[in-house]
């Protein structure tokens, strides 16, 4: 916990939200201490599962306590200066309120690779990005999130349904989308979000077919691939993976 925000929260906050912190931090302790040190962020060292579980442990504290900042940023930032060991790959949306570093519970510079599009759409420069992530600095977990209320998805659904038609660049973006709305079928009252869902998990299916370098990454155990939902409301983060 930085300086700052330790002087803010005091002012703030309650005894009992200190408390109820306190007690997130107990049941959680890698994501309240200090700086991690080089050894602790090397991303090779992470296994999948292990990444996994930390993603899990980061939402689980932004959704108890949503306030909370990243740990001493000027020490890191000095830290990171000198290399990256990222131990997760997001791919998610632009939208301004899916914001991997904070949703995961304040993680720091450094933790996670991330890259982002309308729509968290699987196209080359994504999977590009989720090689060099993958391959060169070892992170052993790619996230493909979709949120709820996509508006990239809404785009796509609303051509599905209603016929339509968006001009410029928007119209080509969501041309992906176009067939995962199409194969739930335009009259299904659940239309959107199941598009969400289901583009999330395309995408992590793209990556498979996509992208030989990841799958045989895939293959030998040292990296995997899962879908996530994020919910507005709660800030919680749905994973496809069970572990
Ligand atoms: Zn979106």
């Amino acid at each position: 916990m930085c300086e700052n925000c330790d002087t803010t929260m005091a002012s703030r906050r309650s005894v009992l939200k200190m408390a109820m912190l306190g007690a997130a931090a107990t049941a959680i302790p890698s994501l309240m201490v200090a700086a991690p040190t080089m050894a602790e962020e090397a991303g090779a060292d992470v296994t999948p599962d292990e990444a996994l579980k930390k993603l899990r442990e980061g939402n689980a504290l932004f959704v108890a306590d949503a306030e909370q900042c990243a740990v001493n940023l000027t020490t890191r930032r000095a830290e990171v200066a000198l290399g990256q060991h990222p131990y997760a790959v997001i791919l998610t949306c632009s939208d301004s309120r899916v914001t991997p570093e904070l949703i995961f519970g304040g993680v720091s510079l450094g933790e996670l690779f991330v890259a982002r599009n309308a729509g968290n759409i699987v196209d080359t420069d994504v999977l590009g990005t989720l090689e060099y992530g993958t391959e060169h600095l070892h992170a052993p977990l790619i996230v493909v999130m979709g949120h709820e209320k996509c508006g990239a998805v809404g785009a796509a659904v609303d051509q599905v349904v209603n016929g339509t038609q968006y001009e410029g660049s928007i119209g080509k973006m969501i041309q992906p989308i176009l067939p995962v709305a199409l194969g739930i079928g335009a009259d299904d009252p659940d239309l959107g979000d199941k598009t969400i869902r289901a583009n999330a998990a395309k995408g992590v299916e793209l990556i498979l077919q996509d992208s030989p370098i990841i799958a045989t990454l895939v293959e030998e155990g040292k990296v995997k691939v899962i879908a996530a939902y994020y919910n507005f409301q709660t800030g919680a983060v749905e994973f496809s993976d069970a572990a």
